[in-house]
């Protein structure tokens, strides 16, 4: 099995090897102690002070979002919603479950995220904006410094899920002004599913997320920011992912990051470069390196998905949506070579 997907993706042997051990209990110092580390180690990664903190939730990316909105939002708010595709959309639904008021910037596929199109917005009285900064069901890689500069002239607090831009292209979380930044396992991590994390900076700590009387017991982040102050959580967390984390984290640190992605780059970069010879195109808007949508000019792709998975066992990204017949995505992420890439373009060619 081969996997160009966008998470699970095809993982590092490391990790399959951790995989492959006993989990240990968790409650002792040594656990505690590799937790911390983690924790150092991540908001590095991200480009955050000491001063933010970081929920390991026991959850996919979607129950990430949807803490996230419980504990930093509430009826008193006005959230500003960009929904460029289904992962948008479900920011938008989960503030409509949760009764917070909330507006979307709805996007045509295609449509790219401008300054004209957010100033419409300015002075409007919203409080938060949340966005999915690389929005995955489509490939659009927004563009942070207009929403940055967006959400400092209005005062608004701004949460980014980044779970299929980390780690796959340049994040500065405190440069560019964000206050929640929603990550996950299984797609720039290349870990396993069933870990997300949220980081929280300082000042939505003390401004939204202490005050709030959140309506649940198991995404409550005040229990969990008292306990990761030990290297705990209140709840069994994924023990055999964490260690997975912690790996892959000592070796991003050892291996440089810039490395990481300047490999991600050149491989995707590679592959764009051949798609010029399948009878497909590219998007016209910015691309995260993570991700590349490849739009047929007729509409096989989803034969295209099945033959690739059926003859040759290698998967590729269906697409929902209206587009879903055209379009297939193809991630860079994971234990894949440019060789790997330029054979996958070979392997379309032959199922064409
Ligand atoms: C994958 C992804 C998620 C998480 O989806 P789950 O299926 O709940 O893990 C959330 N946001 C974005 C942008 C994603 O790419």
């Amino acid at each position: 099995m081969k996997l160009f997907t966008i998470g699970p993706v095809q993982m590092f042997p490391e990790t399959l090897d951790i995989r492959a051990q006993q989990i240990p209990y968790f409650r002792t110092t040594e656990f505690s102690q590799m937790m911390l580390k983690t924790d150092l180690l991540l908001k590095k990664v991200a480009g955050t002070g000491p001063e933010s903190k970081v929920i390991y939730l026991t959850a996919s990316g979607t129950a990430a979002m949807e803490a996230t909105v419980m504990n930093c939002f509430s009826s008193e708010d006005k959230v500003l919603v960009i929904a460029g595709g289904t992962f948008g959309q479900r920011f938008a639904e989960i503030c409509r479950v949760h009764e917070i008021p909330s507006e979307s910037i709805v996007l045509k596929f295609g449509e790219i995220l401008t300054r004209e199109v957010l100033e419409k917005y300015n002075d409007q009285g919203f409080t938060g904006m949340l966005v999915n900064l690389h929005e995955t069901s489509t490939g659009q890689l927004y563009d942070i410094g207009i929403i940055s500069e967006f959400c400092k002239r209005n005062g608004l607090y701004l949460i980014v899920d980044a779970i299929s831009t980390f780690l796959c292209d340049e994040f500065y979380m405190d440069e560019w002004g964000i206050d929640v930044t929603i990550l996950s396992s299984q797609k720039g991590f290349c870990l396993a599913p069933g870990l997300s994390m949220i980081v929280l900076n300082g000042k939505i700590i003390r401004e939204k997320v202490l005050p709030k009387k959140v309506k649940s017991m198991y995404f409550n982040f005040n229990d969990y920011l008292c306990n990761i102050a030990r290297g705990q959580t209140p709840f069994t967390p994924a023990v055999g992912i964490l260690i997975e984390l912690h790996d892959m984290l000592n070796r991003l640190e050892s291996d440089g990051l810039s490395n990481r992605l300047n490999k991600i780059k050149a491989i995707s970069s590679a592959f764009r470069n051949r798609v010029v010879e399948l009878p497909a195109s590219l998007p016209g808007f910015p691309l995260s390196n993570a991700l590349t949508p490849v739009i047929f000019d007729e509409e096989i792709a989803l034969s295209v998905f099945e033959r690739l998975k059926n003859e040759f066992d290698v998967f590729v990204n269906p697409t929902g949506g209206a587009m879903g017949t055209r379009i297939i995505r193809v991630a860079h992420i994971g234990n894949n070579s440019i060789e790997d890439h330029l054979e996958l373009i070979d392997l379309i060619k032959k199922v064409l």
